[in-house]
């Protein structure tokens, strides 16, 4: 996929930043995946400008990982190169500006953290978004949330394209856990705009969420949090309860006993465990209830 000139021209802009057949599996909340073939952590929109074209040029593949808390990667790895934003990327800034709190983020900034900071200045909603571990690119392009959705917040959003490298706004659609953000784009930062309300309400509000989901999310295994969408009026976790999954076994992978739509990595499960428990699952439902369920989680790379 890359040959050595690929590689020497990767190491030219981002020098030590580069590293090759690095596995993916500490980069991915469930602590599974094979190797991508370059992993390039890319600092700044100009840095990204300059892989994008290389990307364009040479027509070689890439994907890009945001804090992996949504992603199935399979035990082949990744071929091509493998994305993750750091350094400007990061940044967050949360003011109060009239009657609104903005908060301008680049892609690769946490989730939990931007919630905390925004909740601090009172931003209401933002429990929605609570306890939710990825990243505001992987939020964006999920359009993460609970009973309300990043989406709705959303004031802006930029993004850059192989074909377009310089950071240029865009307006996608939000749907529920995807968008209509173009396959090829990566975020590389947002705006939030949310009514300004009391901090002190808002952080309560927030708290009572987070310690609900402690309660009721299996935590103390990697997971990738819910694995199927929920079907049109009804849960995934019921439909799954229902058919008597939990706990249900392939290799090391486990359905939660805690939550029936989590799947746990209980130490040492591969791609494959996940996979075939997944459809293990999804048969079981569509034999008892006749609904299909789709995947929320995003398969990615090569499985075996
Ligand atoms: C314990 C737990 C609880 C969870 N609870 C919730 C919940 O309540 N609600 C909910 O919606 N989700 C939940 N999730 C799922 C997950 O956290 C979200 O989907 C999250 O938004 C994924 O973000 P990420 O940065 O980890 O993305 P990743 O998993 O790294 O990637 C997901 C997708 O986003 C794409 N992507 C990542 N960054 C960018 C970027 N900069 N530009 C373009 N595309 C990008 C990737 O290519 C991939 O297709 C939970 C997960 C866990 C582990």
């Amino acid at each position: 996929m890359l040959d050595g000139s690929d590689r020497a021209r990767l190491v030219d802009i981002l020098g030590e930043y580069v590293r090759f057949d690095e596995p993916l599996a500490p980069y991915t909340s469930w602590k599974i995946g094979g190797p991508a073939d370059a992993f390039a952590t890319v600092r700044s929109e100009d840095e990204l400008a300059a892989i994008m074209r290389t990307i364009f040029k040479r027509k070689l593949p890439w994907f890009v990982l945001g804090s992996g808390s949504n992603l199935l990667v399979g035990d082949g790895g990744i071929r091509g190169i493998v994305l993750r934003l750091a350094g400007s990327f990061a940044e967050v800034a949360v003011a109060r500006e009239g009657e609104h709190v903005v908060v301008r983020a680049g892609a690769s900034a946490g989730m939990p953290a931007l919630v905390a900071q925004a909740a601090s200045q009172g931003a209401l909603g933002i429990g929605s978004l609570a306890g939710i571990p990825g990243s505001v690119g992987g939020a964006l392009r999920m359009n993460a949330g609970t009973d309300r959705e990043f989406g709705e917040f959303v004031r802006d959003v930029y993004v850059q394209t192989p074909a377009k490298p310089a950071a240029h706004a865009v307006t996608p659609q939000y749907f529920y856990r995807h968008t209509t953000l173009a396959r090829d784009a990566v975020v590389a930062r947002v705006t939030l705009a949310f009514d300004a309300a009391d901090p002190a309400a808002v952080r309560e509000e927030m708290q009572g969420r987070l310690v609900r989901r402690k309660a009721t999310q299996p935590l103390a295994f990697p997971n990738a949090g819910s694995c199927f969408r929920n079907p049109p009026g009804d849960k995934a976790g019921r439909l799954v309860e229902a058919v008597g999954a939990k706990g249900w076994r392939e290799g090391a992978a486990e359905v939660s006993e805690l939550h029936a739509n989590f799947i746990v990595n209980r130490g040492g499960a591969s791609a494959s465990d996940v996979a075939c428990l997944l459809a293990r699952v999804r048969r079981a439902v569509a034999e008892r209830f006749g609904i299909e369920l789709e995947l929320e989680v995003h398969f990615v790379g090569a499985f075996t």
